[in-house]
């Protein structure tokens, strides 16, 4: 991945200018760099790192549309146009493959129909049993605990470790595009961004930095409550059978998702897996699973908030979210490939941080855990100014 975004390339930051500088190359930068092209704008992406490296490749690479609910909903289903318009540009791989929701318990069972007759049965398709076992691979005599299920079929699935550095390669050869990598900005003001290779100029700067807007705006980050939230991720063997591109969700991402949490039997299903999870609830669990193209399975996550990130990752954490995956997919273990951390910026003051901190400079950050699902709509209410800061 490195090769053409290593730096070897980058020019003299002093000697640059153009209509939009954005600091940060993650999926939010990038995706405002796409739309600035879209629109005829001069770009450059000042980041302080030497490929993407953020929270936007660790992720499960679901753009997660239907379970949004109210203003993000609108803001999601708008992102899903810029995604699919940014992969057929970059050439990264974005499939129309949804979420496929696993109900193991009439009261999940519950949660899915009530969404459906909320959403309507095209938007919510409700599954059989067996049909939720065969999506899964689990022969059907081996549907075990499943009770039936939910695809959402307007979700959309890419892979996390391909998009971001191929929208960077995009961008950067772009004839008005530039990136300018292992650049660290050290300040920011109307009309230049202040970096380690000296200024680059701009008449527009947006600093998209995710969590580490703390680090260059202390105060901001502090009003809004800005916190690390770190999730354990891992990459595990397929089991025999499972083909799914759909984003798998289990009963507790239907504990963390608006649109699932507005039902009524929400409240009944939280006492539920209270009583029989209570010790994956307690890790702030989210067990959900996505298919890479090279048939690997991103598997996770937990959820912890920090002012800052300790390193250590407690084996029990991955204990609990492997053994949760595994009772899904109906088999006894499943081979560990690679684990890591993620982080991302979480507030309890809502889900966006939208601040102008000097005419023409503004910061954008996604608080919760959804900036892949949001990046490209975001970055279209950008540009076409009806992005409206946060208080
Ligand atoms: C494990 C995990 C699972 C997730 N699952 C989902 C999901 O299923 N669906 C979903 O929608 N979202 C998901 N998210 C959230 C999503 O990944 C993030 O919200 C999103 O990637 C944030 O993008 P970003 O560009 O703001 O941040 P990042 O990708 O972290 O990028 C910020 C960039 O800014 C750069 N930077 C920071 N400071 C400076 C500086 N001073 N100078 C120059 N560069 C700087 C950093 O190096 C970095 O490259 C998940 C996140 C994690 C961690």
């Amino acid at each position: 991945m490195s090769s053409s975004t290593a730096s070897a390339h980058t020019p003299a930051a002093s000697s640059v200018s153009s209509d939009v500088v954005i600091v940060g190359a993650g999926i939010v930068g990038l995706a405002h760099a796409f739309e600035a092209l879209s629109n005829g704008l001069s770009v450059t992406v000042v980041e302080r790192d030497r490929e993407p490296v953020g929270a936007s490749i660790r992720n499960f690479g679901h753009c997660c549309i239907t379970a949004q609910d109210g203003d993000l909903l609108a803001l999601a289903r708008r992102s899903r146009t810029g995604w699919l318009r940014a992969a057929e540009a970059a050439g990264f791989w974005a499939e129309q493959a949804g979420a496929l929701v696993v109900a193991r318990s009439a009261t999940e069972a519950a949660v899915l129909e009530e969404l459906s007759a909320a959403r309507g049965g095209d938007a919510v398709r409700l599954r059989t049993a067996a049909q939720t076992a065969e999506a899964l691979g689990r022969p059907l005599d081996a549907a075990g605990d499943l009770v039936g299920g939910a695809l959402l079929p307007a979700d959309l699935r890419v892979n996390p470790r391909e998009a971001a550095p191929a929208l960077a390669r995009w961008v950067a050869e772009h004839p008005r595009g530039r990136v300018l990598w292992g650049t660290a900005v050290t300040g920011v003001e109307t009309g230049a961004v202040h970096t380690t290779r000296g200024p680059v100029h701009g008449d527009r700067i947006l600093v998209c930095v995710g969590h580490d807007v703390d680090y260059l705006f202390p105060d901001i980050a502090e009003d809004h409550g800005i916190e690390r939230c770190r999730l354990s991720m891992a990459r595990v063997e397929a089991p025999a059978g499972f083909r799914t591109n759909s984003a798998v969700l289990t009963a507790t991402s239907m504990l963390r998702y608006d649109a699932f949490t507005a039902q009524p039997s929400a409240a009944p299903l939280r006492t539920e897996v209270l009583g029989h999870s209570a010790e994956l609830l307690g890790i702030g669990a989210n067990v959900m699973f996505t298919r890479l193209p090279d048939g690997s399975v991103l598997v996770g996550d937990s959820h912890h908030y920090d002012a800052t990130t300790p390193p250590f990752i407690d084996e029990r954490t991955y204990e609990l979210l492997i053994d949760a995956v595994a009772r899904v997919l109906g088999v006894p273990e499943l081979r560990v490939l690679e684990r890591w951390q993620g982080v991302y910026a979480s507030s309890p003051r809502g889900p966006l941080l939208v601040r102008d901190l000097a005419p023409g400079v503004r910061a954008i950050s996604v608080t919760s855990g959804v900036g892949m699902t949001l990046s490209f709509g975001l970055a279209a209410a950008t540009f076409d100014g009806t992005l409206a800061a946060t208080a």
